[in-house]
């Protein structure tokens, strides 16, 4: 979607509202991930005292494999999307405000690149998952294989300095 703010900037307490459903492609989200529907986004931007604001919210579920046993993963996700739209920068640095290029205000871009943001760096079935087992690949969450774990060699160490 995008939004006409030049209504916005030249207007005192104009908004613009918005309650929609935004589809993307799995690719655009990241590798092996998808939405199981379209994230729903609502919000407005709006023009208080002379500052252009976007305050939005994006939901949506998320479908991922968890990153140690590979199981289906639903992650439900409610990001807010809040910026300070400006039309010039002046020296501040700040994470918040977004220098327009153009008017149209591409929306759904903003949208994205908040939610990509959001996303955990790491998603786990649950937080104790105990993954693939790496000899046989068993699922440790439902069975154990009895194959004996790797040696660590900073213990075999220990244990030889202790028979001397
Ligand atoms: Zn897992
Ligand atoms: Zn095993």
């Amino acid at each position: 979607m995008f939004l006409e703010l030049e209504p916005v900037f030249n207007n005192e307490g104009a908004q613009i509202p918005f309650d929609y459903s935004l589809g993307w492609a799995a690719d655009e989200i990241g590798a092996g991930l998808s939405l199981d529907n379209p994230a729903r986004v609502t919000g407005k931007v709006y023009n208080a005292a002379g500052v252009v604001r976007l305050s939005a919210k994006a939901e949506a579920v998320v479908l991922a494999l968890c990153d140690r046993c590979a199981a289906d993963v639903r992650l439900p996700m409610s990001v807010p999307v809040n910026h300070v739209l400006v039309t010039s920068l002046n020296d501040e640095d700040n994470d918040e405000l977004i220098l327009l290029e153009s008017m149209r205000f591409d929306l759904d871009a903003m949208v994205r690149e908040d939610f990509i943001l959001a996303l955990p760096s790491k998603i786990l079935c649950r937080n104790d998952c105990r993954g693939l087992c790496g000899v046989c690949g068993a699922n440790l969450n439902e069975t154990q294989c009895g194959c004996a774990a790797p040696a660590d060699p900073r213990l075999e160490a220990l244990k030889q300095f202790l028979k001397q």
